[in-house]
């Protein structure tokens, strides 16, 4: 039997998919691996079906006697595992491209109207019994019809984004990455700063990479309009927490968007008090059929190994 290791619970309906010949051990603990597990997991298990969070960072792969040959991983984001590493210790690494993109550009495009429209504040305002009735100059926020829409990282996730903004909103689509995309809605700027100065919504959407941390920093902060909001549906790491924290209280954005934090699961005190700041848990791809998707897609990569078959999914450093 090929024993595999499934570091979360994952639903019923992906954990019943996983082919006989695999003898399953699911990890009780919802909480991501250290690097201690995973490296005694990388000794144990013959496959490993990671996700967010569990660290195979470069010195797991340095433990002796690895028997795992793949981390089928449950999610597109593989940050958190050091592919060069992986493959250097004979691991192949796989995730779940495209199962993902639709539910994570609805979050991106929820945290949009959110931040626009001052809807957690608002709500906030209700749920305390001290909203004391219409009035015509109450709460007013930023129309998002119409405006300009930066996204930074125009892959899947950002093209779902600008289709969902230009099609949906009538929004101008302006935007940045790494190689040309002449297919993508909008227009392709040569410079990251070309897109913040004229966006008035910027939406993250590009991998975390060592090429991407702190893409946004605090001068890419002061590029933006001060009308201008931030959304990250990406990696916390992308942008500089600290910086992101200075520009909204001095008022240099006007708001912010986040599903994710430099040091998930911990958000700063200093976002949590700020009204103008919408703090969603991680909830990108967060619907069931969604999780099954990528669940079932990460088992394909497992049965593919199982067999001998190419990685349908597989990923390089
Ligand atoms: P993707 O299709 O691979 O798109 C990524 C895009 O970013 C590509 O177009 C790529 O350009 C571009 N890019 C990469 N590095 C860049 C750089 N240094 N500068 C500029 N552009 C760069 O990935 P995806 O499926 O859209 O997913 C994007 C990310 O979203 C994932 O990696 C994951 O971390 C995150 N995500 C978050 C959630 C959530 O729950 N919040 C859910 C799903 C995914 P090229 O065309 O040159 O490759």
């Amino acid at each position: 039997m090929t024993r595999l290791l499934v570091t979360r619970h994952l639903p019923d309906d992906v954990l019943n998919a996983i082919p006989d010949a695999f003898d399953v051990t699911v990890r009780e603990n919802q909480t991501p691996m250290d690097c201690t597990e995973a490296a005694q997991a990388l000794q144990t298990y013959d496959a490993i079906l990671p996700t967010l969070g569990d660290d195979f960072g470069a010195e797991t792969f340095r433990t002796p006697d690895i028997t795992c040959r793949i981390l089928a991983n449950f999610g597109v984001g593989y940050n958190h595992i050091d592919v060069a590493a992986a493959e250097q210790a004979g691991v192949a690494v796989t995730n779940t491209p495209g199962a993902v993109t639709d539910a994570t550009a609805d979050i991106a495009l929820t945290l949009m109207l959110m931040s626009c429209r001052r809807a957690g504040e608002g709500e906030r305002l209700v749920r305390a019994g001290e909203w004391s009735g219409w009035h015509p100059t109450q709460m007013l926020g930023l129309h998002m019809s119409g405006k300009v829409l930066g996204i930074i990282g125009m892959g899947r996730i950002g093209q779902a984004i600008a289709k969902r903004a230009h099609l949906g909103f009538g929004m101008q689509v302006v935007f940045f990455n790494r190689s040309p995309k002449p297919d993508a809605i909008g227009q392709q700027m040569a410079e990251i700063d070309d897109v913040l100065k004229k966006a008035d919504i910027v939406v993250i959407a590009v991998p975390a990479t060592p090429e991407t941390h702190h893409l946004i920093s605090a001068a890419q902060l002061a590029a933006m309009k001060p009308t201008g909001h931030l959304i990250n549906v990406a990696r916390g790491d992308i942008v500089d927490q600290s910086a992101l924290i200075t520009a909204l209280k001095t008022g240099q954005i006007a708001g912010a968007g986040l599903d994710v934090y430099e040091f998930e699961p911990e958000v700063p005190d200093d976002l949590r008090q700020m009204e103008n700041v919408v703090l969603l848990p991680h909830l990108g791809t967060a619907a069931l059929e969604v999780r099954i998707q990528m669940g079932l897609m990460a088992v394909e990569n497992l049965a593919a190994y199982l067999a001998g078959d190419p990685l349908p999914n597989k990923v390089f450093p």
